[in-house]
């Protein structure tokens, strides 16, 4: 049925204070959801969870993938059905390209220019001197937040899990550049995008903002 659930799930880090307390929702196929709460809530604590970082004991309630509980599921086929976007993603010191492609062997550039068009990155890119050759980190250009949350995103695409966790991944981006990210994800959810990929479902976690300062 290619769902995720949380079943009355509880976790405390220290046996004392409580994390979550008694948390359940669905998380259909095909559709693409957001957390969002103050700093504190649990929203980080509930992808920790996800992909089993730290495990759920008996009476802490139950996390599924269709239908499985995720403790009878091998951390390595976690890791395939899993991609997670961190919030502040590390570059190698590579190309643009190496960086989106090292986590799915053999992939072919053409595969690249779509998971980055899928990132809004393509434009971009083209215009770096050397496009996917232009290299990053300590020996090449340096790139801002939003460009590397932008070639994480493409890097994760790429690789084509089937459930796909933004941790604040597109925290850095301008308003703007974060709508056409959204629509992009939902359009590769629902399988309406013209890349091959299909997603069954995005989680994103994203916190309540404080005002702006300059605003
Ligand atoms: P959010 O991601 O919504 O900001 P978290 O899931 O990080 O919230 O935190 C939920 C609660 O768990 C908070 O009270 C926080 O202090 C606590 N917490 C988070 N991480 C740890 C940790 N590694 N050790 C102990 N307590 C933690
Ligand atoms: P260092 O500069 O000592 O390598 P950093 O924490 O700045 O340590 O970076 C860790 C890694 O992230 C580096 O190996 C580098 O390749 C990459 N990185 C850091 N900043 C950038 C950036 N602006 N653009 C691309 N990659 C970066």
């Amino acid at each position: 049925n290619g769902e995720l659930e949380f079943d009355n799930v509880s976790f405390s880090y220290d046996g004392r204070t409580t994390a979550l307390d008694g948390v359940s929702f669905k998380v259909p196929k095909g559709s693409s959801v957001a957390l969002v709460g103050e700093s504190g809530a649990g929203k980080s604590t509930i992808l920790r969870l996800l992909y089993r970082f730290y495990d759920l004991k008996e009476g802490e309630g139950r996390i599924l993938i269709d239908g499985q509980d995720i403790r009878d599921v091998t951390q390595a086929s976690l890791r395939k059905a899993i991609g997670v976007v961190p919030q502040d993603p590390v570059l190698f010191n590579a190309s643009i390209g190496y960086n989106i492609g090292y986590g799915k062997f053999g992939a072919s550039q053409d595969e690249i220019v779509a998971a980055a068009k899928a990132a809004q990155i393509h434009d971009r890119i083209l215009s770096f001197p050397d496009g996917y050759d232009t290299r990053v980190g300590e020996r090449g250009i340096r790139l801002s937040g939003g460009e590397k949350q932008r070639v994480a995103i493409a890097r994760t695409l790429l690789k084509d899990p089937p459930i796909l966790l933004l941790d604040e991944a597109t925290s850095a981006l301008d308003t703007s550049t974060e709508k056409d990210i959204q629509k992009a994800l939902q359009n590769l959810v629902q399988g309406r995008s013209s890349l091959s990929i299909a997603h069954r479902l995005s989680v994103s976690v994203t916190p309540i903002r404080s005002p702006c300062k300059l605003c």
